[in-house]
């Protein structure tokens, strides 16, 4: 299972290089997933910017992903960048701030749920899943709803040399929030994109009042509506510079992006 997930990494790997090498990029950005670098970089420590705020906006309204110098987590919906700070701390970044891995789509509700709940996160998936069963397409979820309680994480940026993520998320700050209205955001993408990006669920929160959010460890939530935008394509945008290009990507042991992003 291992192998097969690898090798189908590197095919995406290869078709993206191709793409940067002057194949022609979608003409539309509509349904298409898109992401700049690769989470088997993030996980080596590759934490300087190589994209703006304002060129990844181009490719979608609403996504997550983190920014320059791993300060913070990064929600983007309905067009506008929040940076969840390690200090917990929530602000609006300017469109000249850098991301070193993000995830984004121009998101357009294909399928809608609601559900009075109340959800935890295992629920929550189910609900998804059933409505949704193919793994094998990437999904981008929007739920919004009264969120009983919910424990996020972010991380604080770092300093040069820069540790390994799983070095850093060892020691990530954690918050909880009681009974507040929020969004979550984020996406179920395939197996098959190990090494490339989180496989699974992977969620940010915001609270509608902007003072708290991160990503997602545990939740309550009921009053959901949960909108899903399914898609057929994911463009992988990779960074030319230095830090990636001498970054050590051969795959490594298992489970180390279960540690850091679950
Ligand atoms: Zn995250």
């Amino acid at each position: 299972m291992r192998r097969y997930s690898t090798r189908v990494g590197l095919v995406m790997f290869a078709v993206a290089v191709a793409v940067a090498a002057g194949c022609a990029a979608p003409k539309t950005d509509r349904g298409v997933v898109y992401q700049t670098s690769t989470i088997s970089a993030l996980l080596e420590g590759v934490y300087d910017g190589s994209l703006t705020l304002a060129e990844l906006r181009k490719h979608g309204d609403f996504g997550i992903g983190t920014f320059d110098a791993l300060d913070g987590e990064m929600v983007l919906v309905d067009g506008r960048f929040w940076r969840v700070r390690g200090d917990g701390s929530v602000e609006s970044p300017p469109l000249d701030e850098t991301t070193p891995f993000a995830t984004v789509i121009s998101f357009e509700a294909a399928h809608t749920l609601r559900a009075d709940g109340p959800f935890n996160l295992a629920d929550l998936e189910h609900l998804i899943d059933s409505a949704i069963p193919t793994r094998n397409l990437p999904l981008a979820v929007r739920v919004t709803g009264t969120f009983r309680y919910v424990k996020t994480r972010s991380v604080p940026r770092q300093t040069k040399p820069y540790p390994r993520l799983v070095d850093v998320a060892a020691k990530q700050p954690t918050f909880e929030f009681r009974q507040v209205r929020g969004t979550l955001v984020g996406f179920r993408l395939p197996p098959y994109v190990q090494e490339i990006n989180v496989p699974g669920y992977h969620l940010h929160f915001l609270a509608d009042d902007r003072k708290g959010g991160g990503h997602v460890l545990e939740l309550s939530v009921e009053d959901v509506v949960i909108e899903v935008d399914d898609s057929s394509a994911i463009y992988v945008a990779l960074p030319a510079d230095e830090a990636f290009g001498a970054a050590d990507l051969a795959p490594k042991a298992a489970g180390e992006v279960e540690r850091v992003e679950t």
